[in-house]
C-alpha cells in the first residue's frame, strides 16, 4: 500500500531511539520543559544558523507568539499569501491586527512581490491601518523569494515573518529555511518535514530580548526569575519534553539523508513526469524539502480523472489547496473578489499533490506515474 506521507515507515527505522528516547521521559518524569527540549531547541538554532530557538505547542502559536513579541496588534496591516494554510493568515487576526491577502506566483506557489508591494500602496494609500509585517510562507517546502521580499519590507519599513512550517530544511545557496527575515515560525505537525508525534512548533531569532519574551509568553508572561510575578499576559505554549524526546533522532535522519532522500523522489518524479504535466520549478540556488510534491494538471477536469485514476490504484493524492485564504468564510468580512487573486484561483483549480515521504520507493514512484500517464496520453 503506498502511503501519502507514511511515517509508520520513518519509526520502524528510527524506533530503538525514538523508544528509548520516550522511555527516559517517562523514567526522569520531567515531562515540561524537561533536558531534552533545551538540547533540541540548542540544535536546531545551530542547524538552521540562527542564534536562538525557541520551542512552542504548534505552529500556530509560533506565528502568533511572533506577532505579539513585536507587539502588533489593532490598526496593524500583515502582508500574507493567499494560498497557504489558514494559519499563516490567522495569526495576524489572532492578535487583532488585519490580515491583507496576496496573490502568489503561479511557477514557485509562493508570494508574488509584484502583488505584495500592490498590496502595500493600496493600505497606505487607504489610510486606515498601518503596514507592519510580512507573513512571508515557505510554501510546499520551497523558500519564498526573500531576495524580493527584504527590498519590499526594507523599502517599506515592515517586519519579515518567516512561516516555515512547510519549509525546514530547506535552502537559498548556503543560508537555510528558518533564518530568513527578522523571526521564523515552523511546525512539527506529524506530516511537516520535520514532524514529532503530536502537535508542536518553533521560532527562532538572532535577537536576544525577543527570545527572553518569546520564552516568557510560551509560560504565561511569567518574569525570568520569579514565576509567580507575570510580567505581561502570555499563553501556555510549550513543546512536551516527550515530543522533544522524539525530535531529537527524527531531527538527525532529517539532516543526515531524509532532505536528501526527498530530493531525489523529486527528481525522479520530475523526471518522469515533466512531458505530460507541470511539475514543480525549483529556482536556481534554491533546495526544497518538498513537503508536498505538488503538479499542476490543465485543468479541474483532468485533476478529477487523474486523481480517480489514481483512486482506483491505490494511490492517495490530496488537493492542497482547494481554495484561497480569500475564499474562506473566516475572510468574508473582508469582501474580497476572485478578480484580484488570479493565479490562486488558478492554482486551487488545477494543483495535485502527490505521495512524498523519504521512504518511498523507486518502484512505487514509477507506478504512480505510469497511472497518471495512462490517464493524461
Ligand atoms: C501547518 C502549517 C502551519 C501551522 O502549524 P500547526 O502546527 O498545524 O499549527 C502554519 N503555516 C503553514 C504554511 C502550515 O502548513
Amino acid at each position: 500500500m503506498i502511503q501519502f506521507r507514511d511515517l509508520h515507515a520513518q519509526y520502524l527505522a528510527l524506533k530503538n531511539d525514538i523508544d528509548k528516547g520516550i522511555n527516559e521521559v517517562i523514567e526522569s518524569s520531567s515531562f515540561i520543559l524537561g533536558k531534552q527540549v533545551n538540547a533540541l531547541e540548542k540544535e536546531l538554532a545551530d542547524f538552521v544558523g540562527r542564534k536562538y530557538c525557541v520551542s512552542c505547542g504548534n505552529g500556530t502559536d509560533a506565528l502568533v507568539l511572533a506577532l505579539k513579541a513585536y507587539n502588533i496588534g489593532p490598526g496593524d496591516a500583515v502582508f500574507t499569501a493567499d494560498f497557504t494554510y489558514i494559519a499563516s493568515a490567522s495569526c495576524a487576526e489572532l492578535v487583532g491586527a488585519t490580515s491583507i491577502l496576496v496573490d502568489i506566483n503561479l511557477e514557485t506557489f509562493n508570494i508574488s512581490p509584484i502583488s505584495l508591494e500592490k498590496q502595500i500602496e493600496k493600505v497606505i494609500a487607504e489610510g486606515k491601518l498601518k503596514p507592519k509585517a510580512i507573513v512571508a510562507v515557505d510554501l510546499f517546502g520551497l523558500p519564498a523569494d526573500y531576495e524580493e521580499i527584504v527590498k519590499i519590507a526594507t523599502k517599506y519599513n515592515l517586519l519579515i515573518v518567516e512561516d516555515a512550517a512547510q519549509g525546514f530544511g530547506g535552502k537559498i545557496r548556503e543560508k537555510r529555511a528558518c533564518s530568513f527575515g527578522d523571526i521564523s515560525c515552523t511546525s512539527f505537525f506529524p506530516a511537516k518535514p520535520l514532524g514529532c508525534y503530536g502537535d508542536g512548533g518553533a521560532i527562532f531569532t538572532d535577537d536576544e530580548s525577543i527570545a527572553d519574551r518569546l520564552k516568557s509568553l510560551r509560560a504565561g508572561g511569567k518574569s525570568p526569575n520569579d514565576k509567580y510575578d507575570n510580567r505581561e499576559i502570555g499563553t501556555n505554549s510549550r513543546l512536551d519534553t516527550i515530543q522533544a524526546a522524539i525530535l531529537i533522532p527524527k531531527f538527525h535522519a532529517f539532516k543526515d539523508y531524509e532532505i536528501k532522500n526527498v530530493n531525489e523522489v523529486a527528481n525522479l518524479y520530475s523526471s518522469l513526469l515533466e512531458e505530460v504535466v507541470i511539475v514543480p520549478r525549483v529556482p536556481t540556488g534554491y533546495l526544497s524539502s518538498w513537503a508536498q510534491y505538488t503538479i499542476l494538471l490543465k485543468n479541474s477536469d483532468e485533476r478529477l480523472r487523474v486523481q480517480q485514476a489514481l483512486k482506483n490504484n491505490g494511490i492517495p493524492s490530496m488537493i492542497y489547496y482547494p481554495r484561497g485564504m480569500h475564499q474562506q468564510q473566516a475572510f468574508k468580512k473582508y469582501g474580497l473578489e476572485d478578480v484580484d487573486y488570479p493565479n490562486s484561483v488558478e492554482a486551487t483549480k488545477r494543483v495535485l499533490s502527490l505521495p512524498m515521504h523519504p521512504y518511498l520507493k523507486k518502484e512505487e514512484i514509477e507506478y504512480i506515474c505510469s497511472i497518471i500517464k495512462k490517464e493524461i496520453e
